[in-house]
């Protein structure tokens, strides 16, 4: 009998499984390959302060210091490059924007994050009102890290490559499904969490995400530019632009009308020729209150989710994988705003 069942391998159901892993429990992943799934087209930026009004990202303070942690055990473990580290330049659109820049960043909480107003050197880049300086940024090759992970789970006979089928599940003290006997099952299906008929309680919404990669030998740019939308060079002067943002849209492919948005936009802050060279749909798995969700079923306490990650799942899922296995192996209390107990009459204790 396995300890624990986890149903998907995004980035949620990986490092869970590593974290149960690393805590000695035996651990069997269902998922079904899926070259759309939100972790395998993911851009992979980690940004700490977002918006126009240019606020920190939920909890970010804490979630850094573990993304590091995780990200670079796995690079040793791996012996791989998933972790690239580059600033944003956030550029401007009008002197209020550099108002409420400069009024941030002598903000003792946000110093670690912003710098100085530069303006780029690149004649390929419209840069009239400058750019002020993210750090502490990062992006993740995230199907590269995800890939690494399904290679290592099938070679330790840890993963099987099937849809699950709920009518083949028996819950009771333990978990049955078909010939595989396990006392706990996690859920971490992504979006398709929709089709969950035990959490069908949860105000999952979808956020469907369109991007472009394109080739340009001639912009030359080192840094991510960010201007409502993602210009990150990939390396070989190719650049991926994204990511659009549509509600309640699970076609998870490609349009014409998102294309012209992301080169529209493209247009305004940059004057190069490029050719585009890939285009991908894929589908956040998002909840109306924007928060993550962990916990189990009150009447089953064996049956747990990890959902919820949004548009930030390379973030938080390094925490939040910790987080959720100090509660199911020590019972650490889950805080209320991430936890499942915020849909449920009944509260679990
Ligand atoms: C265009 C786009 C750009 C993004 N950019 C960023 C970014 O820059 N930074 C960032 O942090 N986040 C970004 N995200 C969000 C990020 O991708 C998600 O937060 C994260 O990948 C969610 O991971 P997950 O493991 O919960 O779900 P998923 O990655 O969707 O994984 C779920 C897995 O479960 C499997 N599965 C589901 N149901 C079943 C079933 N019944 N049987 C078997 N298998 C099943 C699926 O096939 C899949 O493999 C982006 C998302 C999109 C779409």
């Amino acid at each position: 009998m396995y300890d624990f069942l986890i149903i998907g391998q995004g980035i949620a159901g990986t490092l869970l499984a590593e974290e149960l892993l690393a805590n000695q429990q035996s651990v069997f992943i269902i998922d079904k390959y899926h070259p759309n799934s939100s972790s395998n087209i993911a851009t992979g930026i980690v940004n700490p302060i977002t918006g126009r009004k240019l606020v920190k990202s939920f909890m970010i303070d804490e979630l850094l210091p573990i993304c590091d942690e995780v990200y670079s055990t796995a690079e040793k473990k791996f012996n791989k490059k998933f972790i690239f580290h580059q600033s944003i330049y956030k550029l401007f659109s009008s002197q209020e924007d550099i108002a409420i820049w400069n009024k941030r960043k002598i903000d003792p909480e946000y110093t670690a994050y912003m710098s100085d107003i530069v303006y780029i050197k690149n004649e390929q880049v419209n840069n009239r009102l400058g750019a002020g300086i993210i750090n502490n940024c990062f992006w993740l090759d995230v199907p590269l890290f995800i890939a690494t992970y399904r290679n290592y789970f099938i070679e330790n006979k840890l993963l099987l490559d099937e849809v699950f089928d709920f009518n083949e599940l028996k819950i009771d003290n333990t978990i049955q499904y078909k010939n595989i006997e396990a006392k706990h099952i996690i859920f971490c299906e992504g979006y398709k969490a929709i089709e969950n008929p035990l959490f069908n309680f949860i105000p999952f919404t979808t956020a469907k995400g369109e991007f472009l990669v394109f080739k340009s030998d001639e912009l030359k740019l080192e840094s991510i530019l960010n201007k409502n939308f993602i210009v990150l060079p990939k390396g070989n002067n190719l650049y991926s632009i994204g990511s659009t943002f549509v509600w309640n849209d699970i076609e998870e492919v490609v349009t014409p009308s998102s294309k012209k948005e992301l080169t529209d936009k493209l247009s305004k802050i940059v004057n190069c020729s490029y050719t585009i060279v890939e285009e991908k749909a894929g589908i956040r798995p998002t909840i109306k209150d924007r928060r993550p969700v962990i916990g189990c079923l009150p009447s089953h306490r064996n049956v747990h989710i990890f959902n919820g990650l949004g548009t930030k799942g390379v973030s938080l899922t390094p925490y939040f994988s910790k987080y959720l296995v100090q509660n199911l192996l020590h019972g650490q209390k889950i805080r209320n705003e991430v936890s499942i107990n915020r849909f449920l009459d009944t509260k679990v204790i």
